[in-house]
Order: C-alpha cells, then structure tokens, then sequence
C-alpha cells in the first residue's frame, strides 16, 4: 500500500495532495498527524476514494470535507459520499449548505462555518475568506497547524484586498490557473456568453492574474516564507501545463528555485507534500532524512516537487473521473 507513512513521523506542519483538478473535477487532501481533511469533492466517489487510498487515507477516518462552494466540479461526489461515509462531517457556508442539501439525496452531517471568524477543524485552524466567483457564498481557506500555512484560492474571478491579505505569509499555496487569455480568446467551442462569464470578475482567474498574485505575495515580501505553489483548475483545451509553468516562472523570477511549483492535474494525484515552514526545516529533515535513504530526496522544496515519489510512493489510479461510486 503506502510504505511512507509509516517510514517517517511528520514532525511539525502538514501534508497536501490535490487528488485531482480542473474545469472537470477538484478536490484535495490536507493532513497533519492527528487530522485529514478533503477539500472539496467534485469528482466521483470512487475516484475520490481510490485518489485517497493512492496517498495513504481511508475516507472514512476523514475528520471533515470542507467546501468552497456549491458548483458540481467541487460537489458532485457527496451524495454517494454521504451515504458510504455518514460519519464524515462537512464543512461549508450556511449558503452552500442550504443549495448543496437541497440536492444532495442523503443526509449528511453539516457544520456551518462561522462568518468573519476562524474555527478548529482537529488540529487545524481554519480561516475562511470571501472569493468573487458565481457562486451563493464562495470561500477561499487558510489552513494552519502551528506556525505554518496552506492557503486555497480556487474559482476566482479576480484577486481581491480580502485574497491577498489572507494569502500573504502562507508557506504553500494552491491557487487557480484557469486559462490562458490568448487561448480562451481563440476557442471556438465555447458561446460569447460562457467566455465572459470565464474573464468577468465572478468567473475564473486566468495565468496572469494569478501568477500578478504570486509575484506580489513572493517578490514583494521580504520576508516572504513560501516553500510550495501548486497550480490547479486549469481548463482542458484554453490552457496548458507548459504555459503556466512558464508564466510562473516568470513571476518568481530569482525565487523560482526557493519554492516548489507544481502543477496539477485531472487525471491523477500530486505527489503528497510535505509543508513544514522553513523554521520547522531542521525538525522534518529527520523524517526526510529517512525518506533520502528510501527513495532519494534532495533538499530544496523545489527537487522534492520534482522528484515526488521519493518521498511518498503513489497508487496508480484507475479509473475514469466520473465512474460511479
Ligand atoms: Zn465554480
Ligand atoms: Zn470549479
């Protein structure tokens, strides 16, 4: 199964996996020693679940899924979710509570996320923050355990005030690269009305704005302790892995080898990474120390993105994303 967890004790922050992401399907996993949680569930249930067992989690020790809106490519799994895994709270809005049940088919066990105040998810702290997107109630989250941060922006259609304050002093982030403006422009499929609902500041962040993001929240601070940036939603045919990669490569300029990119992917997991804030570096080295003898790990955030499966070997995933649970 997953060697890895129990060859190393994580000895401070956490770990973070986009189990899969796109226009098509998002969710992830956020885990700390003592508490896993699914940010959002807009695939299958059985993808999700053989997603999860890919990374070393079984679904139902999940201690919540915590939602950033309601739209399908975030949701749909829940139904069946809920009723293989009752156990399994879910965290969201009050808004997207009411829409998310109204169409769920199973009861579920709801925990409405408090407005303009953090709340305890196990060990995590959790803060949640208004995101501009065509939804009743979107959030984007902060997840801490100690000192170290992982911030979420996912379905965005412009960066606001609220996004940067809240995303500023992350040790990782997971932002959306929707598309690519020259692409999105040059697509035939999509009506005029469904394109400006993707560039209107309710839609989608494109690789500019979101890398004009990172490059302020990177360059701009001094101070500035970003280890990880993973990359995520990208539309299937107005965008490419190739052109974000430059695009934030661009943007991190003389820091793009301080921080591990990756981008990430619909049809499979990231590699599980391990975000421990650069002050908790010397105590997760011990672990690493050991995953180095493992698989070959070499120091910089950025080599432990390039070569994942040193660090925690990966189920392949079978399957198509919408198979039925
Ligand atoms: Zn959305
Ligand atoms: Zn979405």
């Amino acid at each position: 199964m997953l060697p890895a967890q129990d060859n190393y004790r994580l000895v401070s922050g956490f770990e973070f996996s986009v189990l899969g992401s796109g226009s098509s399907g998002n969710a992830s996993l956020v885990r700390s020693p003592g508490t896993a949680i699914l940010v959002d569930a807009g695939m299958s249930c059985r993808q999700i679940v053989r997603r999860l067992a890919a990374v070393g989690q079984t679904p139902e020790k999940l201690d919540g899924i915590l939602l950033t809106h309601e739209h399908s490519d975030h949701t749909k799994a829940l139904g069946v979710f809920c009723r293989s895994y009752p156990e399994v709270p879910i965290y969201a809005s009050a808004a997207t509570r009411r829409v998310v049940g109204e169409n769920l088919g199973a009861a579920a066990d709801w925990r409405i996320i408090p407005k303009n105040a953090g709340f305890e998810l196990g060990e995590f702290g959790v803060t949640s923050f208004p995101v501009p997107h065509d939804a009743v109630d979107p959030l984007g989250f902060v997840l801490r355990t100690g000192a170290v941060a992982l911030g979420i922006l996912t379905d965005a259609g412009h960066v606001t005030k609220t996004i940067r304050h809240h995303l500023g002093g992350c040790h990782a982030l997971f932002i959306e690269t929707n598309y690519d403006p020259a692409l999105l422009e040059a697509d035939h499929h999509r009506p005029w009305q469904v394109k400006q609902r993707i560039l209107g500041p309710h839609g989608h962040l494109s690789n500019q704005q979101a890398t004009a993001l990172v490059r302020e929240l990177v360059l701009e601070d001094a101070e500035s302790e970003l280890e990880f940036l993973v990359c995520g939603h990208l539309s299937s045919d107005c965008n490419t892995p190739e052109k974000v990669s430059a695009q934030v490569a661009e943007a991190l300029g003389q820091r793009e080898s301080a921080v591990g990119v990756c981008i990430s992917e619909r049809a499979e997991p990231t590699p599980l990474l391990r975000i421990a804030g650069r002050a908790g570096g010397a105590e997760a080295g011990a672990g690493e120390g050991r995953a180095r003898e493992a698989g070959g790990l070499s120091g910089s955030p950025a080599a432990r993105v390039r070569e994942p499966l040193g660090v925690v070997a990966q189920q392949p995933v079978q399957g198509d994303l919408f198979d039925a649970c």
